[in-house]
């Protein structure tokens, strides 16, 4: 096996480059033929390369799928709010999705969405190696859990929102912080402040 040391950052550049243009040529995703029909992009994810922390979400939105950039529409706003509750900036964290198209009329993604996208997040991860993953929502919580744990742990998000959890990924440990979608404060209000709230578990590794 290769030996992992630190890279370095025009090396880490290039990996994010090529993963990028395998992603939007990738004729095998489930939702290729979806984006291409409609001439949305897919999202890759943007932010520092060089993050200690990954925020990821579950998939992207609308106006996320016509920009290409992740976070970018009205959970997005609240996810800036958030960041900036905290001392941090958009650009200090890398932000990606789970699943890198939009789904039909922003339904759920499916296991074979989250099987086959998530090769592509397991790759970046390889790449940015952050030592924090705050995931937003079930589905990414769930994903990453699966991965970092050795035992088939059974997850409720209500149980363990704005908890750290340890584990280790194929570049060493790391740290889970599962967090509520910031959509859910869009249907319902006194969600703002119990993500406000479990967002102050990621001041103490910024
Ligand atoms: N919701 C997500 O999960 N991801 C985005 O990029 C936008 C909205």
């Amino acid at each position: 096996m290769e030996h992992m040391h630190n890279e370095g950052i025009v090396e880490k550049e290039k990996k994010l480059y090529d993963l990028h243009e395998k992603l939007v040529r990738d004729t095998s995703l489930p939702l290729y033929s979806y984006r291409t029909e409609n001439s949305f992009l897919p999202v890759f994810g943007e932010g520092s390369i060089d993050a200690n922390i990954v925020i990821i979400g579950e998939a992207p939105g609308k106006k996320e799928a016509l920009t290409g950039r992740p976070f970018c529409g009205a959970s997005g706003k609240f996810l800036d709010e958030l960041c900036a509750h905290v001392g941090l900036r958009r650009s200090d964290v890398y932000v990606t999705n789970i699943v890198k198209d939009r789904p039909q009329d922003n339904r759920d993604p499916n296991n074979e969405e989250i099987k086959m996208y998530g090769h592509y997040l397991d790759a970046q991860l390889q790449v940015i190696q952050p030592n924090v993953i705050a995931t937003l929502g079930r589905f990414s919580a769930e994903y990453i859990l699966k991965k970092i744990s050795q035992e088939n742990v059974t997850f409720k998000i209500s149980e363990l929102h704005g908890k750290i959890l340890h584990g280790k990924l194929g570049y060493g440990d790391v740290v889970l912080v599962p967090l509520y979608h910031p959509a859910v404060a869009l249907y319902n209000g006194s969600m703002r402040a119990v993500l406000k709230k479990d967002f102050e578990t990621l001041k103490e590794f910024i």
